[in-house]
């Protein structure tokens, strides 16, 4: 099938979701790579609660490394590309990122939502909707400077149900495509976004360094996304 996602056709939506995988290149490292663990930690030490429950020191840690690691990296081409796209698209697109950094942003995305939380956040151990911005260390001793609770890391952490789903199912149901950037659709539930949008009659691509035959993909672009993700955006923005 033939990706035809056309900027004039004001009643085509684009969906995009993205892992891991699109922050690579700029040296973030991805699950896979790591053979399933995140920065040589195990996903039960540093990302379920009751890790967290069990050593908060060590994952106070944890997520002070990576918030520091941020300071390090930088947006590569398909950050950059995708803002680009978004901006011109304006509320035609919606972009979902499974990453808990801010590349997106600093590549110049107006608006990602991020369904598995954010480094740079930290939120009420007693009232969830209260978050704090953090840019350097959470201290052990941290309070809530609402109402005084401890506080954790802004992040979804395995066994908890991802941020914004009721936003997310929304522009599911109205997307005319979706594409997945960068993930290895192995976390539910994003991994079965893509099933929904195409029972839901959009087209499906996957942009992606090793791509697996997958029922629900339409049409797959198989490379680095900081290659591929630019051109795929410029054959959008100037067809032909
Ligand atoms: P994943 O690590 O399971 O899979 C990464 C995918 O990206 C793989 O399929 C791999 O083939 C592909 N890939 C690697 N390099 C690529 C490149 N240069 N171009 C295109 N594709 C490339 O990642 P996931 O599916 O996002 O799921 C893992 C979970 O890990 C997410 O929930 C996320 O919150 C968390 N995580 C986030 C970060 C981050 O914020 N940058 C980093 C590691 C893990």
């Amino acid at each position: 099938m033939k990706w035809t996602f056309d900027i004039h056709n004001t009643a085509q939506r684009l969906f995009v979701l993205t892992g891991a995988g699109i922050s690579a290149e700029s040296g973030v490292r991805t699950f896979r790579d790591s053979g399933g663990l995140w920065e040589d930690h195990r996903i039960e030490d540093v990302a379920t609660p009751e890790g967290f429950a069990r050593d908060s020191q060590l994952v106070i840690d944890f997520y002070n490394a990576r918030r520091l690691q941020l300071k390090a990296v930088f947006p590569n081409p398909a950050h950059l590309a995708l803002a680009r796209l978004q901006k011109q698209l304006g509320e035609r697109m919606t972009l979902v990122t499974q990453n808990v950094d801010d590349l997106h942003e600093r590549g110049g995305s107006p608006k990602v939502i991020h369904m598995h939380g954010e480094l740079l956040k930290l939120r009420c151990l007693s009232l969830a909707e209260h978050i704090v911005e953090v840019s350097e260390r959470q201290k052990m001793d941290s309070v809530c400077p609402q109402c005084g609770a401890g506080l954790r890391p802004h992040i979804t952490w395995f066994g908890e149900i991802p941020m914004q789903m009721e936003l997310i199912q929304q522009e599911l149901l109205q997307c005319s495509h979706f594409v997945y950037i960068g993930t290895s659709s192995q976390v539910y539930p994003a991994a079965g976004f893509k099933a929904f949008a195409k029972s839901r009659g959009a087209i499906v691509m996957c942009i992606n360094l090793d791509v697996e035959p997958d029922s629900h993909t339409d049409l797959v672009l198989q490379g680095k996304a900081g290659e591929v993700v630019p051109n795929w955006v410029q054959g959008i923005l100037a067809p032909g």
